[in-house]
């Protein structure tokens, strides 16, 4: 298989992921999961949380408004879009956007190893601290799990199957929706990956 249709594969298969507990609101919301966009080829992925609104009317990764922060932040590093690829630990909405549970972290976590391993990135980075922790646990690095207060913008090396990649804990864009003023700092974080553009 190739890697269009490894991602093909995945995204059926989450399709008709009906033991998730988000399955059922889904489709009684008549939304979309959201499985991720971008390059299969790309060097850098980036992990976010959980699709909101937007995202499960859609089914596309960070289009709503914690989506143009992402842009303006891409922007900021002169990456573009399409180059990358964009997904979340959890690929379906949780009610209201709550902080996604456990068990929902626990059943989609399987799929984002596969886009992990399909796409063999260079650099992992996410954005927040619930992908954050998932790829620390599962990528060995669980010894350097701290607040992502502490370690965001830091540089890590993690082991997969294809090779090392770099591992860049970075805060959720959503920060800045929240409040404006973190914008600069966001920004001053994204710099970090210029060392692997
Ligand atoms: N927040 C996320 O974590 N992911 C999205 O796709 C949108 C908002």
């Amino acid at each position: 298989m190739n890697k269009k249709e490894e991602i093909k594969k995945i995204r059926d298969e989450i399709w008709d992921l009906k033991e998730s507990p988000l399955y059922a609101e889904r489709v009684a919301n008549n939304a979309y999961p959201v499985i991720g966009e971008g390059s299969h080829d790309a060097k850098i992925i980036f992990i976010g949380e959980a699709p909101g609104k937007n995202e499960a009317a859609t089914g596309r990764p960070f289009c709503g408004v914690s989506g143009k922060v992402l842009d303006e932040l891409l922007a900021h590093i002169k990456l573009a879009r399409d180059s990358v690829y964009i997904t979340n630990i959890v690929k379906d909405r949780p009610t209201n956007n709550r902080d996604p549970k456990p068990a929902e972290i626990e059943i989609y976590g399987p799929y984002l190893d596969r886009q992990i391993e399909v796409i063999k990135p260079e650099v992992v980075v996410t954005l927040g601290r619930f992908s954050m922790e998932y790829v620390m646990r599962r990528y060995g690095l669980e010894d350097k799990i701290e607040a992502i207060s502490k370690i965001h913008g830091k540089k890590f090396k993690a082991k997969a199957s294809f090779g090392t990649f770099s591992f860049v804990p970075l805060y959720h864009p959503a920060v800045a929706v929240y409040n404006r003023t973190t914008l600069p700092d966001l920004k001053e974080d994204f710099e970090v990956l210029k060392i692997f553009l």
